[in-house]
């Protein structure tokens, strides 16, 4: 687990600015939501703390520690995309295993993670299975499973469910939430959606045009919104 902190945070790309004096704090263990338009810069800002673009200015902690210059694979977070990513022509345990074979870590504690992370989603019965004999839903299964058996001390999920059918997508959200109590650690889970942001966070960070409008409750939020885009935004149907 690890609290993670923006502080003053900036990204530009050339003449674009894309995250404004980003200021944001998570708690240890928190399940925070990053929501907002289109563009406004969330995988933006997702992207900047997993270590895959680099910040114009500010600091991101992670714990205690200024991550700014650490490479990705040294930031103990693990990101789950919309797209799964899966490798084609590798079964789903050979999917999930991978990233621990890199890791040199022992058989044993690999089969013992895989099946674990098979169990807690409920595909113990497909880890022989190829990619493509899988449904959407199984898909994203096993790139959250990928994702878990490398135990990171930080979850980033960015739009995951945005390529499954509304029935499952209810179903996924309710199981990232019981995930989420299961492993307390840390989760940043980024949605365009209000209703999926107003029914899965413990907080919500409402962001607009690369700046954070309002970091609060759905209760609050909905309550005593900051400023008439994020009551705007918040009251809206999805
Ligand atoms: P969101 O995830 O909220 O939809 P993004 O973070 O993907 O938004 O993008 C925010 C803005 O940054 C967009 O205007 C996008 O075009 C721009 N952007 C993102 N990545 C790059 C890049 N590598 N180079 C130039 N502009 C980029
Ligand atoms: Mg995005």
């Amino acid at each position: 687990m690890a609290g993670i902190r923006f502080e003053h945070v900036w990204k530009r790309f050339g003449e674009v600015t894309v995250l404004k004096d980003l200021n944001i704090e998570i708690n240890d263990g928190e399940f925070l939501v990053l929501v907002g338009p289109s563009g406004c810069g969330k995988s933006t800002a997702l992207r900047c703390l997993a270590g895959l673009e680099e910040i114009t200015e500010g600091n991101i902690f992670i714990g205690d520690r200024v991550v700014n210059n650490v490479p990705p694979r040294d930031r103990d977070i693990a990101m789950v995309f919309q797209s799964y990513a899966l490798y084609p022509h590798m079964s789903v345990y050979e999917n999930m295993a991978f990233a621990l074979k890199l890791r040199k870590i022992a058989k044993t504690e690999i089969d013992q993670r895989v099946k674990e992370a098979a169990e807690m989603l409920g595909i113990s019965h497909l880890l022989d299975r190829k990619p493509k004999a899988l449904s959407g839903g199984q898909r994203q299964r096993v790139a959250l499973g990928r994702a878990i058996v490398r135990s990171p001390s930080v979850f980033l999920m960015d739009e995951p469910l945005s390529n499954l059918d509304a029935k499952l997508r209810v179903q996924t959200r309710a199981e990232i939430s019981k995930l989420h109590q299961r492993l307390e650690t840390t989760f940043i889970y980024v949605t365009h959606d209000q209703t999926e942001a107003m029914t899965m966070g413990s907080r919500i960070a409402v962001m607009r045009d690369g700046i954070l409008q309002q970091l609060d409750t759905p209760q609050n939020l909905y309550d005593t919104p900051a400023n008439m885009f994020v009551a705007g935004f918040i009251g809206s149907p999805s």
